[in-house]
């Protein structure tokens, strides 16, 4: 599921957005100007934000332009709506740090596929989609792991590992990234507790011949490629 903020003054798109937002299985929240959007921001990262161009006081550009400031909303996926339509306005959104911009009024289907889209492209994690690196594949709706037909057996925190790793491959992760975006941000554990899981992953993937998926990147941490050229 995908945590989604609207930010949007006219009420009934906000309506008709959050509707068919929440009908799709995403977890929604609304706002109704740009301090509201950054209130919620601030309490919680959203996976993706529609961000009205409009909006009373400061603009969903101005808006746009500070997150892209902020270390902590650098990489928010963002999706700026917008009445106008001129083409020096759309190079002024993409400018601003928007990925992507839909003139209104817009269908609510395309704006469902533009989101999909985008979730894809910088967050795949959120859709809840089975993801299949080298024949081994993590099905995140049913907790399955799989490779060739056969099911693997892993406990929920090497799940989870594997499947951050898998839906972030080609990166070497530390083991303190690791830590915050496996075990989450706020929980204090070793970062030697990252080898133990490692260790345990690998373990659990042996059966299929999978455990070298699991790189070990000397001095820095942990890595899945894409293609696995040495099993
Ligand atoms: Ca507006």
């Amino acid at each position: 599921m995908s945590r989604i903020l609207v930010v949007e003054d006219e009420a009934a798109i906000a309506e008709l957005v959050l509707l068919n937002l929440r009908h799709a299985g995403h977890d929604v929240a609304l706002a109704a100007s740009a301090e509201q959007a950054q209130a919620e921001v601030d309490a919680m990262l959203p996976d993706l934000i529609v961000l009205d161009w409009m909006l009373p006081g400061q603009s969903g550009l101005a808006l746009a332009r500070r997150w892209r400031d902020s270390q902590r909303t650098r990489g928010l996926p963002i999706i700026m709506l917008t009445a106008r339509t001129q083409e020096v306005d759309k190079i002024a959104g993409l400018d601003a740090g928007a990925d992507d911009y839909l003139v209104k009024p817009f269908s609510t289907q395309e704006l469902l596929a533009r989101i999909r889209a985008l979730l894809r492209r910088k967050a795949p994690e959120t859709l809840g989609e089975t993801v299949t690196i080298d024949a081994l594949s993590v099905d995140p709706a049913t907790r399955r792991v799989t490779a060739q037909g056969r099911e693997l057996r892993l406990g929920p925190t090497e799940f989870r590992l594997l499947h951050y790793l898998m839906t972030h491959a080609e990166r070497v992760h530390s083991r303190k990234q690791l830590l915050d975006r496996v075990w989450g941000d706020h929980v204090f554990i070793e970062e030697r507790t990252v080898d133990v899981h490692v260790k345990r992953l690998r373990d659990a993937l042996a059966p299929a011949h999978r455990e070298s998926m699991i790189e070990t990147v000397r001095g820095v941490g942990y890595m899945l490629p894409r293609e696995n050229g040495k099993s």
